[in-house]
């Protein structure tokens, strides 16, 4: 690994998840409250040139990989252009989306020949009731935002379902039978303790390792497939092509393995999702920093990158939303 980015523990820092909106045409229950509006102003959203030049510092020092995500990404007008943009940077290898796909089935052809290689689509439940009463949505839509990126060759897909007690618990294995169906690939998500919204849903916690237990009752699961730079921890439906993964904060925190830090749409660069250190961008971008002076700022926050986040020690502490971080 060539990363010039390696933070106080050792870990090479490779991955940026790039926020470019706290907007969403959701309000998924654990996210963003009820009615909520109170939105970053236009004129503090990173431009596309200014998002380009800070993304291109970062492939300099040796960041490999781009995850555009929000708020909803799709919401940012034009946001396949800027995805063309990201991908043509040098060091920027692989550019992937993370989306509630409301809006996917217009925007799946454009993101593909724009460079977005890979897809995460949030989705906690197939039944159109239910997804309404935990998004405000409709999941119509997003179903015909699967299939469109299905069509365009996006696999394998991801769906990434937080699951809540007495929510939507009931329904992992009828996700798991419509990710075999359609062969997805499905991710299991605990709920954080983000702003008040995650605070309140940390109330329906359920411990994967209890639905993995619970799952193995149904379907034989083989261990250690897919090992990835990410945070999940997969298995395998034996007889099926079927991925799972258990992407577990709470029961058991993968902190030494982070490899990424988070940009959110005002250019604030988040060391931890977890934690509130954070270094400022906006303000250099805007008082006519150099390159080098980008470079500068960005080394002296990964060295001040938290050992891991504190979820369960304070989980009072992170007031924002995850909408405002990227996930
Ligand atoms: N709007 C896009 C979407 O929903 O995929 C991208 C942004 S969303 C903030 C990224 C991820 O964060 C989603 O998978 C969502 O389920 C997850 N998320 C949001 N709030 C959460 C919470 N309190 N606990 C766990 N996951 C959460
Ligand atoms: Fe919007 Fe994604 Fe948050 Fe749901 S999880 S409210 S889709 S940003």
């Amino acid at each position: 690994m060539n990363t010039k980015l390696i933070d106080p523990f050792g870990r090479p820092i490779e991955y940026v998840r790039l926020s470019v909106t706290d907007r969403c045409d959701l309000r998924c229950s654990y996210c963003m409250p009820r009615g909520f509006s109170d939105f970053e102003v236009p004129e503090h959203w990173l431009s596309f040139d200014e998002i380009e030049r800070v993304i291109g510092v970062f492939g300099r020092l040796g960041v490999t990989r781009i995850r555009l995500t929000g708020g909803e990404p799709l919401v940012r007008k034009d946001l396949p252009e800027l995805a063309a943009r990201l991908a043509a940077l040098p060091g920027i290898d692989d550019l992937s989306l993370s989306t509630n796909a409301t809006r996917l089935a217009r925007h799946a052809a454009a993101l593909h020949d724009a460079g977005v290689t890979r897809i995460n689509v949030s989705l906690d439940t197939l039944r159109p009731e239910r997804f309404k009463e935990i998004t405000q949505g409709k999941l119509e839509k997003v179903l015909d935002g699967l299939l469109a990126a299905k069509r365009v060759g996006y696999h394998p897909i991801k769906i990434n379902m937080v699951v809540m007690a007495g929510v939507n618990d009931d329904e992992v294995e009828d996700m798991v039978d419509f990710c075999i169906e359609h062969d997805f690939t499905l991710r299991f998500i605990e709920t954080m303790p983000m702003g008040d919204t995650g605070r309140a849903a940390s109330r329906q916690y359920v411990n994967l390792q209890d639905v993995r237990k619970r799952l193995a009752e149904r379907y034989e699961l083989v261990a250690g497939v897919m090992p990835g730079g990410g945070p999940a921890r997969y298995v395998r439906v034996a007889g099926t092509e079927l991925r799972i993964g258990f992407i577990t904060p709470i029961s058991q925190h993968f902190c030494e393995t982070c490899n990424r830090v988070r940009l959110s749409v005002d250019g604030t660069l988040y060391m931890c999702l977890g934690q509130d250190d954070k270094a400022e961008l906006r303000p250099l971008l805007r008082a006519g920093a150099s390159d080098q002076d980008l470079e500068e700022a960005i080394l002296a926050a990964i060295a001040r990158k938290p050992e891991r986040h504190d979820f369960q020690g304070r989980p009072e502490q992170v007031l924002r939303f995850m909408s405002v971080t990227g996930g």
